[in-house]
Protein backbone atom coordinates (compact mmCIF):
# COMPACT_ATOMS: atom_id res chain seq x y z
CA UNK A 1 0.00 0.00 0.00
CA UNK A 2 1.27 3.56 -0.44
CA UNK A 3 2.35 6.24 1.14
CA UNK A 4 -0.05 9.13 1.79
CA UNK A 5 -1.46 12.70 3.15
CA UNK A 6 -4.33 13.50 3.21
CA UNK A 7 -6.02 16.76 3.77
CA UNK A 8 -9.32 18.08 4.86
CA UNK A 9 -11.35 21.76 5.52
CA UNK A 10 -10.54 20.71 9.26
CA UNK A 11 -9.92 16.71 11.19
CA UNK A 12 -11.34 16.17 14.48
CA UNK A 13 -9.05 13.24 15.76
CA UNK A 14 -11.00 12.97 19.29
CA UNK A 15 -7.33 12.80 20.42
CA UNK A 16 -7.22 14.80 23.62
CA UNK A 17 -3.74 15.63 23.19
CA UNK A 18 -4.36 17.42 19.42
CA UNK A 19 -7.73 18.14 19.17
CA UNK A 20 -7.44 19.33 15.99
CA UNK A 21 -5.47 18.99 12.35
CA UNK A 22 -5.53 19.67 8.74
CA UNK A 23 -3.99 16.81 7.11
CA UNK A 24 -3.26 13.36 8.20
CA UNK A 25 -0.01 11.48 7.10
CA UNK A 26 -1.12 7.30 6.38
CA UNK A 27 1.87 4.31 5.70
CA UNK A 28 0.82 0.99 4.89
CA UNK A 29 -3.07 1.53 6.44
CA UNK A 30 -1.97 3.52 9.78
CA UNK A 31 -1.17 6.52 10.74
CA UNK A 32 1.78 8.07 10.79
CA UNK A 33 1.75 11.81 11.95
CA UNK A 34 -1.04 14.75 12.17
CA UNK A 35 -0.83 18.26 12.04
CA UNK A 36 -0.59 20.37 9.32
CA UNK A 37 0.89 19.47 5.51
CA UNK A 38 4.44 20.47 6.47
CA UNK A 39 4.14 18.57 9.77
CA UNK A 40 2.59 15.09 7.76
CA UNK A 41 5.64 16.02 4.73
CA UNK A 42 8.31 16.12 7.01
CA UNK A 43 6.92 12.61 8.68
CA UNK A 44 6.48 11.44 5.25
CA UNK A 45 8.81 12.93 2.66
CA UNK A 46 7.82 12.52 -1.25
CA UNK A 47 4.39 11.49 -0.53
CA UNK A 48 1.05 11.85 -2.38
CA UNK A 49 -1.27 14.66 -0.94
CA UNK A 50 -4.62 14.01 -1.75
CA UNK A 51 -7.21 16.41 -0.59
CA UNK A 52 -10.28 14.61 0.54
CA UNK A 53 -12.57 17.76 0.08
CA UNK A 54 -14.04 16.62 2.81
CA UNK A 55 -15.53 19.83 5.52
CA UNK A 56 -14.48 17.87 8.62
CA UNK A 57 -12.55 14.42 8.51
CA UNK A 58 -12.94 12.18 12.20
CA UNK A 59 -12.38 8.81 13.29
CA UNK A 60 -14.60 6.46 11.60
CA UNK A 61 -17.59 6.15 13.46
CA UNK A 62 -17.67 2.70 16.00
CA UNK A 63 -21.24 0.38 16.40
CA UNK A 64 -20.45 -0.55 19.98
CA UNK A 65 -23.76 -3.19 19.91
CA UNK A 66 -25.40 -4.54 16.71
CA UNK A 67 -26.30 -7.64 14.44
CA UNK A 68 -25.29 -7.01 11.53
CA UNK A 69 -26.17 -10.05 9.67
CA UNK A 70 -29.28 -10.52 11.03
CA UNK A 71 -30.51 -7.15 10.63
CA UNK A 72 -29.32 -7.67 7.09
CA UNK A 73 -31.75 -10.59 6.55
CA UNK A 74 -34.51 -8.65 8.46
CA UNK A 75 -34.43 -5.68 6.39
CA UNK A 76 -32.49 -6.02 2.80
CA UNK A 77 -34.38 -7.32 0.20
CA UNK A 78 -35.90 -9.54 -0.73
CA UNK A 79 -36.70 -9.11 3.19
CA UNK A 80 -38.82 -5.49 3.54
CA UNK A 81 -38.89 -2.62 6.68
CA UNK A 82 -41.68 -1.58 7.63
CA UNK A 83 -40.26 -0.04 10.71
CA UNK A 84 -42.21 3.43 12.00
CA UNK A 85 -38.80 4.94 10.65
CA UNK A 86 -40.00 4.20 6.88
CA UNK A 87 -43.41 3.61 7.36
CA UNK A 88 -44.71 6.21 9.54
CA UNK A 89 -48.12 5.46 10.38
CA UNK A 90 -50.11 2.20 9.65
CA UNK A 91 -51.41 3.14 6.69
CA UNK A 92 -47.77 3.74 5.53
CA UNK A 93 -47.25 -0.10 6.41
CA UNK A 94 -50.43 -1.07 4.03
CA UNK A 95 -49.42 0.81 1.42
CA UNK A 96 -46.23 -0.71 1.53
CA UNK A 97 -47.76 -4.10 1.56
CA UNK A 98 -50.18 -3.61 -1.53
CA UNK A 99 -47.31 -2.76 -3.66
CA UNK A 100 -45.15 -5.73 -2.43
CA UNK A 101 -48.12 -8.14 -3.39
CA UNK A 102 -48.87 -6.45 -6.40
CA UNK A 103 -45.21 -7.52 -7.71
CA UNK A 104 -44.90 -10.50 -5.83
CA UNK A 105 -43.92 -13.92 -7.49
CA UNK A 106 -46.30 -16.99 -8.25
CA UNK A 107 -45.66 -18.67 -4.83
CA UNK A 108 -43.10 -16.11 -3.33
CA UNK A 109 -43.24 -15.62 0.35
CA UNK A 110 -42.94 -11.91 1.95
CA UNK A 111 -41.11 -11.34 4.83
CA UNK A 112 -41.45 -8.09 6.10
CA UNK A 113 -40.26 -7.08 9.93
CA UNK A 114 -40.59 -3.47 11.73
CA UNK A 115 -44.13 -3.67 12.98
CA UNK A 116 -44.62 -1.83 16.40
CA UNK A 117 -47.49 -1.40 18.38
CA UNK A 118 -46.43 1.78 20.09
CA UNK A 119 -45.21 3.57 17.17
CA UNK A 120 -47.68 2.47 14.65
CA UNK A 121 -50.63 2.85 17.25
CA UNK A 122 -51.92 0.40 15.88
CA UNK A 123 -52.94 -3.43 17.44
CA UNK A 124 -51.20 -6.15 16.48
CA UNK A 125 -52.03 -7.85 12.90
CA UNK A 126 -53.84 -10.48 12.61
CA UNK A 127 -55.66 -12.96 10.09
CA UNK A 128 -58.60 -10.53 9.73
CA UNK A 129 -57.08 -7.63 9.36
CA UNK A 130 -54.28 -9.35 6.73
CA UNK A 131 -56.51 -11.24 4.87
CA UNK A 132 -58.26 -8.63 2.55
CA UNK A 133 -54.58 -7.31 1.82
CA UNK A 134 -52.27 -10.77 0.84
CA UNK A 135 -55.15 -12.90 -0.15
CA UNK A 136 -53.70 -16.51 -1.39
CA UNK A 137 -49.99 -14.57 -0.93
CA UNK A 138 -47.97 -16.17 1.62
CA UNK A 139 -46.38 -13.22 4.06
CA UNK A 140 -45.54 -12.93 7.80
CA UNK A 141 -44.94 -9.49 9.01
CA UNK A 142 -42.49 -9.61 12.32
CA UNK A 143 -42.43 -7.46 15.07
CA UNK A 144 -39.20 -4.94 15.44
CA UNK A 145 -39.50 -6.46 19.19
CA UNK A 146 -38.42 -9.84 17.84
CA UNK A 147 -41.20 -11.28 20.17
CA UNK A 148 -44.28 -11.50 17.83
CA UNK A 149 -45.06 -12.51 13.90
CA UNK A 150 -48.19 -11.75 12.26
CA UNK A 151 -49.88 -14.06 9.38
CA UNK A 152 -52.79 -14.03 6.67
CA UNK A 153 -55.11 -17.61 6.99
CA UNK A 154 -53.00 -17.99 3.06
CA UNK A 155 -50.07 -18.72 5.74
CA UNK A 156 -52.47 -21.16 8.19
CA UNK A 157 -53.38 -23.59 4.75
CA UNK A 158 -49.90 -23.31 3.28
CA UNK A 159 -48.57 -24.67 6.67
CA UNK A 160 -51.75 -27.53 6.66
CA UNK A 161 -52.65 -25.72 10.18
CA UNK A 162 -56.47 -25.02 8.65
CA UNK A 163 -57.41 -28.79 9.44
CA UNK A 164 -54.53 -29.56 12.44
CA UNK A 165 -54.13 -26.26 13.98
CA UNK A 166 -50.42 -27.01 15.73
CA UNK A 167 -50.45 -27.11 20.03
CA UNK A 168 -48.74 -24.36 21.67
CA UNK A 169 -44.59 -25.18 21.85
CA UNK A 170 -42.62 -25.07 24.70
CA UNK A 171 -41.48 -21.44 25.38
CA UNK A 172 -43.92 -20.33 23.03
CA UNK A 173 -48.05 -19.67 21.81
CA UNK A 174 -50.03 -19.20 18.92
CA UNK A 175 -53.16 -16.73 19.41
CA UNK A 176 -56.30 -18.26 18.87
CA UNK A 177 -60.16 -17.60 17.80
CA UNK A 178 -62.58 -19.17 20.54
CA UNK A 179 -62.80 -22.47 18.56
CA UNK A 180 -59.58 -22.98 18.93
CA UNK A 181 -58.18 -22.02 15.35
CA UNK A 182 -55.35 -19.87 15.00
CA UNK A 183 -55.93 -16.18 14.33
CA UNK A 184 -52.97 -15.18 12.40
CA UNK A 185 -50.35 -14.37 15.16
CA UNK A 186 -47.91 -16.26 17.36
CA UNK A 187 -45.36 -15.05 20.12
CA UNK A 188 -41.95 -16.10 21.25
CA UNK A 189 -39.38 -17.61 19.54
CA UNK A 190 -40.84 -21.02 19.45
CA UNK A 191 -44.29 -20.00 18.17
CA UNK A 192 -42.70 -17.09 16.13
CA UNK A 193 -39.86 -19.28 14.12
CA UNK A 194 -42.79 -22.54 13.26
CA UNK A 195 -43.87 -19.38 11.10
CA UNK A 196 -41.42 -18.32 10.08
CA UNK A 197 -38.70 -20.52 9.40
CA UNK A 198 -40.93 -22.31 6.33
CA UNK A 199 -41.59 -18.89 4.80
CA UNK A 200 -38.13 -18.03 4.82
CA UNK A 201 -36.86 -21.19 3.07
CA UNK A 202 -39.10 -20.16 -0.40
CA UNK A 203 -38.79 -15.99 0.23
CA UNK A 204 -35.69 -16.13 -2.00
CA UNK A 205 -32.76 -13.88 -1.31
CA UNK A 206 -29.12 -14.68 -0.18
CA UNK A 207 -28.06 -13.67 3.15
CA UNK A 208 -24.07 -13.30 2.80
CA UNK A 209 -25.59 -10.89 0.06
CA UNK A 210 -28.06 -9.48 2.41
CA UNK A 211 -25.68 -8.79 5.10
CA UNK A 212 -23.75 -6.92 2.64
CA UNK A 213 -26.41 -4.41 1.75
CA UNK A 214 -26.36 -3.96 5.57
CA UNK A 215 -22.92 -3.48 5.76
CA UNK A 216 -23.10 -0.87 2.91
CA UNK A 217 -25.85 1.12 4.77
CA UNK A 218 -23.67 1.30 8.22
CA UNK A 219 -20.48 2.43 5.91
CA UNK A 220 -22.77 4.98 4.56
CA UNK A 221 -23.67 6.41 7.59
CA UNK A 222 -19.94 6.61 9.05
CA UNK A 223 -19.65 3.96 10.35
CA UNK A 224 -16.12 1.53 10.25
CA UNK A 225 -16.23 -0.74 13.05
CA UNK A 226 -19.23 -2.64 14.51
CA UNK A 227 -20.05 -5.20 16.90
CA UNK A 228 -22.35 -8.57 16.89
CA UNK A 229 -23.81 -8.91 20.09
CA UNK A 230 -25.30 -12.51 18.96
CA UNK A 231 -22.35 -14.40 17.71
CA UNK A 232 -22.71 -18.16 17.75
CA UNK A 233 -20.66 -20.71 16.23
CA UNK A 234 -23.36 -21.24 13.52
CA UNK A 235 -22.68 -17.88 11.74
CA UNK A 236 -18.65 -18.20 11.95
CA UNK A 237 -17.85 -18.88 8.12
CA UNK A 238 -20.90 -16.00 7.15
CA UNK A 239 -18.39 -13.66 9.69
CA UNK A 240 -15.25 -15.06 7.82
CA UNK A 241 -16.62 -15.04 4.11
CA UNK A 242 -18.24 -11.32 4.91
CA UNK A 243 -14.74 -10.15 6.57
CA UNK A 244 -12.89 -11.67 3.84
CA UNK A 245 -14.37 -9.77 0.64
CA UNK A 246 -11.99 -7.20 -0.93
CA UNK A 247 -13.33 -3.49 -0.31
CA UNK A 248 -15.20 -4.70 3.11
CA UNK A 249 -16.11 -1.65 5.15
CA UNK A 250 -16.30 -2.58 8.71
CA UNK A 251 -14.45 -4.48 11.17
CA UNK A 252 -16.26 -6.66 13.77
CA UNK A 253 -15.77 -7.30 17.06
CA UNK A 254 -18.30 -10.57 18.44
CA UNK A 255 -19.60 -11.30 21.10
CA UNK A 256 -20.93 -14.90 21.68
CA UNK A 257 -24.32 -15.26 23.34
CA UNK A 258 -24.05 -17.44 26.49
CA UNK A 259 -27.07 -19.84 26.03
CA UNK A 260 -24.50 -21.62 23.37
CA UNK A 261 -22.64 -24.35 25.24
CA UNK A 262 -19.40 -23.59 23.37
CA UNK A 263 -19.33 -19.82 24.00
CA UNK A 264 -16.35 -19.77 26.38
CA UNK A 265 -14.05 -21.77 23.15
CA UNK A 266 -11.41 -19.77 21.87
CA UNK A 267 -11.91 -18.03 18.64
CA UNK A 268 -9.42 -19.23 15.63
CA UNK A 269 -9.68 -17.85 12.24
CA UNK A 270 -7.43 -17.59 9.23
CA UNK A 271 -8.79 -13.38 8.74
CA UNK A 272 -6.50 -10.99 10.45
CA UNK A 273 -7.94 -10.15 14.19
CA UNK A 274 -7.71 -6.56 13.34
CA UNK A 275 -10.93 -7.42 10.66
CA UNK A 276 -12.87 -10.06 12.93
CA UNK A 277 -12.57 -10.98 16.53
CA UNK A 278 -14.26 -12.10 19.41
CA UNK A 279 -14.36 -10.16 22.32
CA UNK A 280 -16.62 -10.92 24.83
CA UNK A 281 -20.35 -12.62 25.89
CA UNK A 282 -23.25 -11.99 25.79
CA UNK A 283 -26.19 -12.54 28.58
CA UNK A 284 -29.65 -10.66 29.03
CA UNK A 285 -31.23 -9.44 31.97
CA UNK A 286 -34.65 -8.60 31.16
CA UNK A 287 -36.91 -7.49 28.11
CA UNK A 288 -37.77 -4.63 25.87
CA UNK A 289 -39.40 -1.93 26.79
CA UNK A 290 -41.80 -1.79 23.53
CA UNK A 291 -43.50 -5.34 24.82
CA UNK A 292 -43.70 -4.40 28.58
CA UNK A 293 -40.92 -6.79 29.84
CA UNK A 294 -38.47 -4.87 31.25
CA UNK A 295 -37.33 -5.10 35.17
CA UNK A 296 -38.49 -1.43 36.76
CA UNK A 297 -39.72 -0.44 39.85
CA UNK A 298 -42.13 2.37 38.47
CA UNK A 299 -45.47 1.45 37.09
CA UNK A 300 -46.21 1.91 32.82
CA UNK A 301 -49.30 3.80 32.56
CA UNK A 302 -52.66 2.33 31.60
CA UNK A 303 -53.14 4.91 28.42
CA UNK A 304 -54.58 4.64 24.86
CA UNK A 305 -51.06 3.97 23.94
CA UNK A 306 -49.84 1.41 26.74
CA UNK A 307 -53.10 -0.56 25.95
CA UNK A 308 -52.87 -0.94 21.99
CA UNK A 309 -49.18 -2.50 22.18
CA UNK A 310 -51.22 -4.91 25.22
CA UNK A 311 -48.85 -3.98 27.76
CA UNK A 312 -49.43 -5.68 30.93
CA UNK A 313 -48.14 -3.94 33.61
CA UNK A 314 -47.76 -7.05 36.22
CA UNK A 315 -45.06 -8.27 34.19
CA UNK A 316 -42.78 -5.14 34.22
CA UNK A 317 -41.26 -5.37 37.58
CA UNK A 318 -38.83 -7.98 38.64
CA UNK A 319 -40.62 -10.57 37.47
CA UNK A 320 -39.18 -9.90 34.13
CA UNK A 321 -35.75 -10.56 34.96
CA UNK A 322 -34.41 -14.08 32.89
CA UNK A 323 -32.54 -15.16 35.60
CA UNK A 324 -32.57 -15.98 39.17
CA UNK A 325 -29.39 -14.30 40.99
CA UNK A 326 -28.12 -18.06 41.40
CA UNK A 327 -28.54 -18.43 37.74
CA UNK A 328 -26.54 -15.71 36.67
CA UNK A 329 -24.03 -15.93 39.26
CA UNK A 330 -23.42 -19.67 37.98
CA UNK A 331 -22.98 -18.43 34.16
CA UNK A 332 -20.57 -16.04 35.71
CA UNK A 333 -18.38 -18.03 37.50
CA UNK A 334 -18.61 -20.59 34.69
CA UNK A 335 -17.23 -18.37 31.79
CA UNK A 336 -15.00 -15.95 33.71
CA UNK A 337 -12.03 -18.27 33.12
CA UNK A 338 -12.31 -18.01 29.44
CA UNK A 339 -10.87 -14.04 29.98
CA UNK A 340 -14.03 -13.21 28.07
CA UNK A 341 -15.36 -9.55 28.55
CA UNK A 342 -18.92 -9.78 29.91
CA UNK A 343 -21.61 -7.60 28.16
CA UNK A 344 -25.39 -8.06 29.73
CA UNK A 345 -28.85 -6.61 28.13
CA UNK A 346 -30.82 -4.84 30.46
CA UNK A 347 -33.28 -1.88 30.47
CA UNK A 348 -34.90 -1.52 33.92
CA UNK A 349 -33.50 0.24 36.41
CA UNK A 350 -34.34 -3.05 38.92
CA UNK A 351 -32.49 -5.02 36.57
CA UNK A 352 -29.31 -2.73 36.47
CA UNK A 353 -29.23 -3.29 40.12
CA UNK A 354 -29.18 -7.01 39.81
CA UNK A 355 -26.60 -7.53 37.61
CA UNK A 356 -24.42 -4.82 39.33
CA UNK A 357 -24.76 -7.00 42.03
CA UNK A 358 -24.14 -9.79 40.41
CA UNK A 359 -20.96 -8.07 38.68
CA UNK A 360 -19.39 -7.40 41.93
CA UNK A 361 -20.06 -10.52 43.43
CA UNK A 362 -18.05 -11.88 40.64
CA UNK A 363 -15.58 -9.64 40.54
CA UNK A 364 -14.68 -9.75 44.05
CA UNK A 365 -14.80 -13.20 43.88
CA UNK A 366 -12.41 -13.88 40.79
CA UNK A 367 -10.30 -10.98 41.72
CA UNK A 368 -11.03 -8.82 39.22
CA UNK A 369 -11.70 -5.95 40.96
CA UNK A 370 -10.02 -2.97 40.19
CA UNK A 371 -8.34 -4.75 36.69
CA UNK A 372 -8.94 -3.55 33.13
CA UNK A 373 -12.04 -5.77 32.35
CA UNK A 374 -14.08 -3.33 31.27
CA UNK A 375 -17.29 -5.70 31.71
CA UNK A 376 -20.14 -3.95 29.93
CA UNK A 377 -23.94 -3.36 30.51
CA UNK A 378 -25.92 -2.36 27.07
CA UNK A 379 -28.86 -0.21 26.67
CA UNK A 380 -29.51 0.50 30.63
CA UNK A 381 -32.56 2.89 29.77
CA UNK A 382 -33.92 3.58 32.67
CA UNK A 383 -30.35 3.56 34.55
CA UNK A 384 -30.02 6.46 37.71
CA UNK A 385 -27.09 8.53 38.16
CA UNK A 386 -26.20 6.98 41.44
CA UNK A 387 -26.25 3.09 39.08
CA UNK A 388 -23.62 4.68 36.99
CA UNK A 389 -21.86 5.52 39.81
CA UNK A 390 -21.79 2.58 41.22
CA UNK A 391 -20.76 1.30 37.48
CA UNK A 392 -17.61 3.39 37.30
CA UNK A 393 -16.54 2.10 40.87
CA UNK A 394 -16.46 -1.29 39.48
CA UNK A 395 -15.11 -0.94 36.31
CA UNK A 396 -18.31 -1.64 34.09
CA UNK A 397 -18.43 0.26 30.62
CA UNK A 398 -22.14 1.22 29.67
CA UNK A 399 -23.51 1.27 25.79
CA UNK A 400 -26.30 3.66 25.71
CA UNK A 401 -29.65 3.64 23.12
CA UNK A 402 -30.10 6.87 22.27
CA UNK A 403 -32.18 5.67 19.72
CA UNK A 404 -34.88 4.77 22.26
CA UNK A 405 -35.16 8.40 23.16
CA UNK A 406 -35.11 10.06 19.98
CA UNK A 407 -38.28 7.23 18.28
CA UNK A 408 -39.99 6.43 21.36
CA UNK A 409 -39.46 9.55 23.58
CA UNK A 410 -42.48 11.35 23.14
CA UNK A 411 -44.49 8.44 24.35
CA UNK A 412 -42.03 7.49 27.36
CA UNK A 413 -43.07 10.88 28.69
CA UNK A 414 -46.19 10.87 30.06
CA UNK A 415 -47.82 8.25 28.18
CA UNK A 416 -46.23 5.36 29.02
CA UNK A 417 -44.89 6.48 31.99
CA UNK A 418 -44.88 9.40 34.81
CA UNK A 419 -42.84 12.46 33.16
CA UNK A 420 -40.16 11.81 36.42
CA UNK A 421 -39.37 8.87 34.86
CA UNK A 422 -40.56 8.80 31.44
CA UNK A 423 -38.61 12.63 30.46
CA UNK A 424 -35.32 11.13 32.01
CA UNK A 425 -35.15 7.89 29.62
CA UNK A 426 -31.30 7.48 28.54
CA UNK A 427 -29.89 9.46 31.35
CA UNK A 428 -26.85 10.51 28.71
CA UNK A 429 -25.53 13.76 31.31
CA UNK A 430 -25.73 11.38 34.16
CA UNK A 431 -24.07 8.77 32.34
CA UNK A 432 -21.19 11.02 31.43
CA UNK A 433 -21.13 12.69 34.65
CA UNK A 434 -20.48 9.39 37.02
CA UNK A 435 -17.05 8.75 33.97
CA UNK A 436 -18.28 5.49 32.58
CA UNK A 437 -17.14 6.72 29.03
CA UNK A 438 -20.83 6.13 27.60
CA UNK A 439 -20.65 4.29 23.99
CA UNK A 440 -23.97 4.42 21.79
CA UNK A 441 -25.39 2.73 19.53
CA UNK A 442 -28.29 1.15 17.19
CA UNK A 443 -28.61 -2.21 17.89
CA UNK A 444 -29.64 -2.71 14.02
CA UNK A 445 -32.26 -3.21 13.34
CA UNK A 446 -33.92 -2.59 16.30
CA UNK A 447 -33.46 1.28 15.00
CA UNK A 448 -31.52 2.08 11.79
CA UNK A 449 -27.89 2.86 11.29
CA UNK A 450 -27.46 6.55 12.32
CA UNK A 451 -24.43 7.74 14.43
CA UNK A 452 -25.35 11.51 13.58
CA UNK A 453 -28.32 11.44 14.65
CA UNK A 454 -27.77 9.59 17.91
CA UNK A 455 -25.43 12.59 19.02
CA UNK A 456 -28.56 14.78 17.66
CA UNK A 457 -30.78 13.56 20.39
CA UNK A 458 -28.28 13.49 23.10
CA UNK A 459 -26.98 16.85 22.63
CA UNK A 460 -30.78 18.50 21.88
CA UNK A 461 -32.54 15.82 24.16
CA UNK A 462 -35.41 16.36 21.19
CA UNK A 463 -37.38 13.38 19.64
CA UNK A 464 -38.13 13.17 16.00
CA UNK A 465 -40.75 15.45 16.19
CA UNK A 466 -38.79 17.60 17.55
CA UNK A 467 -40.07 17.88 20.94
CA UNK A 468 -37.57 18.13 24.19
CA UNK A 469 -37.96 15.99 27.04
CA UNK A 470 -35.66 15.95 29.73
CA UNK A 471 -33.59 18.67 28.84
CA UNK A 472 -30.95 18.49 32.19
CA UNK A 473 -29.67 14.96 30.25
CA UNK A 474 -28.57 16.62 27.59
CA UNK A 475 -24.48 16.21 26.56
CA UNK A 476 -22.20 18.18 24.68
CA UNK A 477 -21.10 17.79 20.85
CA UNK A 478 -17.73 16.42 22.10
CA UNK A 479 -19.18 14.17 24.14
CA UNK A 480 -21.38 12.73 21.91
CA UNK A 481 -18.84 12.48 19.12
CA UNK A 482 -16.93 10.93 21.92
CA UNK A 483 -19.90 8.56 22.11
CA UNK A 484 -19.67 7.36 19.17
CA UNK A 485 -15.33 6.93 18.65
CA UNK A 486 -12.85 6.97 21.56
CA UNK A 487 -15.47 5.69 23.88
CA UNK A 488 -16.74 3.10 21.45
CA UNK A 489 -13.46 1.65 20.48
CA UNK A 490 -13.14 1.45 24.62
CA UNK A 491 -15.62 -0.34 25.31
CA UNK A 492 -14.50 -3.07 22.87
CA UNK A 493 -11.51 -3.24 23.42
CA UNK A 494 -10.13 -1.38 20.41
CA UNK A 495 -8.74 1.80 21.38
CA UNK A 496 -5.16 0.58 20.21
CA UNK A 497 -6.22 0.16 16.84
CA UNK A 498 -9.48 2.60 16.25
CA UNK A 499 -11.24 5.37 17.64
CA UNK A 500 -9.18 8.73 17.27
CA UNK A 501 -7.38 9.88 14.17
CA UNK A 502 -3.71 9.42 16.47
CA UNK A 503 -0.05 8.18 15.12
CA UNK A 504 -0.29 4.29 15.44
CA UNK A 505 -4.00 3.70 14.95
CA UNK A 506 -5.71 2.42 11.74
CA UNK A 507 -6.18 4.76 9.21
CA UNK A 508 -10.18 4.33 10.01
CA UNK A 509 -12.43 8.23 9.15
CA UNK A 510 -15.42 9.32 8.32
CA UNK A 511 -15.65 12.72 5.83
CA UNK A 512 -18.42 14.85 6.43
CA UNK A 513 -20.13 17.81 4.69
CA UNK A 514 -19.65 19.83 6.96
CA UNK A 515 -17.83 20.41 10.62
CA UNK A 516 -20.27 18.99 13.29
CA UNK A 517 -19.41 22.14 15.60
CA UNK A 518 -20.79 24.37 12.97
CA UNK A 519 -24.12 23.53 12.45
CA UNK A 520 -27.11 23.86 14.13
CA UNK A 521 -27.02 20.91 16.54
CA UNK A 522 -30.88 20.17 15.70
CA UNK A 523 -29.83 19.77 12.39
CA UNK A 524 -26.57 17.73 12.72
CA UNK A 525 -27.84 14.89 10.56
CA UNK A 526 -29.16 16.74 7.98
CA UNK A 527 -26.68 19.12 7.65
CA UNK A 528 -23.49 17.35 8.21
CA UNK A 529 -23.75 14.50 5.60
CA UNK A 530 -21.51 11.23 5.22
CA UNK A 531 -19.78 11.57 2.02
CA UNK A 532 -17.75 8.66 2.65
CA UNK A 533 -15.19 6.50 4.87
CA UNK A 534 -11.79 4.75 5.07
CA UNK A 535 -10.52 1.87 6.25
CA UNK A 536 -7.20 0.71 7.10
CA UNK A 537 -6.17 4.15 4.21
CA UNK A 538 -8.40 2.62 1.87
CA UNK A 539 -11.43 4.67 0.75
CA UNK A 540 -14.22 2.31 0.83
CA UNK A 541 -15.92 2.13 -2.60
CA UNK A 542 -19.40 0.54 -1.78
CA UNK A 543 -19.89 -0.50 -5.68
CA UNK A 544 -17.33 -2.43 -5.70
CA UNK A 545 -17.40 -3.73 -2.38
CA UNK A 546 -21.27 -4.86 -3.66
CA UNK A 547 -20.28 -5.95 -6.74
CA UNK A 548 -17.51 -8.63 -5.57
CA UNK A 549 -21.43 -10.47 -4.53
CA UNK A 550 -21.18 -12.00 -7.35
CA UNK A 551 -17.85 -14.01 -6.40
CA UNK A 552 -19.92 -15.37 -3.13
CA UNK A 553 -20.87 -19.36 -3.07
CA UNK A 554 -24.38 -18.13 -1.77
CA UNK A 555 -25.14 -21.41 -1.55
CA UNK A 556 -22.72 -22.54 1.21
CA UNK A 557 -24.88 -20.09 3.31
CA UNK A 558 -28.39 -20.26 2.15
CA UNK A 559 -29.34 -22.41 5.37
CA UNK A 560 -28.74 -18.93 7.29
CA UNK A 561 -32.20 -18.15 5.76
CA UNK A 562 -33.78 -20.51 7.90
CA UNK A 563 -31.52 -18.95 10.91
CA UNK A 564 -32.96 -15.74 11.56
CA UNK A 565 -33.39 -14.97 15.09
CA UNK A 566 -34.36 -11.84 16.39
CA UNK A 567 -32.71 -11.34 19.63
CA UNK A 568 -31.01 -8.16 20.55
ZN1 LIG B 1 -28.90 -6.03 20.52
Amino acid sequence: MTDFILTAGTIITMDQDHPRATAVAVSDGSIVAVGTLQECQAALPGATVTDSKAAALLPGFIESHGHPLMSGMATEAPGVSIAPWEAPTWEDALAIFAAHKAAAAPGQALIFSGFDALLHQHDFPNAVMLDPIFGDTLAVVADNSGHGVYFPTSVIRHLGWDVNPPVDPIGGYFGRNADGSLDGTAFENTATMAVFEPLAAIAGGNPLHQAMLYYARMARAGITTAAELTYQTSLKPAYEALQSMPGVPLRISLYHVTTAEDCAAPFESTVSSDLLMKQGLKLWADGSPWIGNIAISFPYLDTPATRIAHIDPTKAGEVALNYHRDELDAILDANIPSGLQMSFHVNGDIGLDVVLDAYERALTRHKLLGTDHRWRVEHVAAGRADQFERAKRLGVYVSMSPFQFYYWGDLLDGQMFDAEFGSQWQSFRAAFDSGVEPSFHNDGAVSPPTPLINIQAAVTRRTRSGALHGENQAISLHEGLMAETINAARILHREALVGSITVGKKADFVELSKDPFEVDPRNLAAEALVLGTWLGGARIDLDTYLGGSETVDHEAHAHLKTHVKHTC
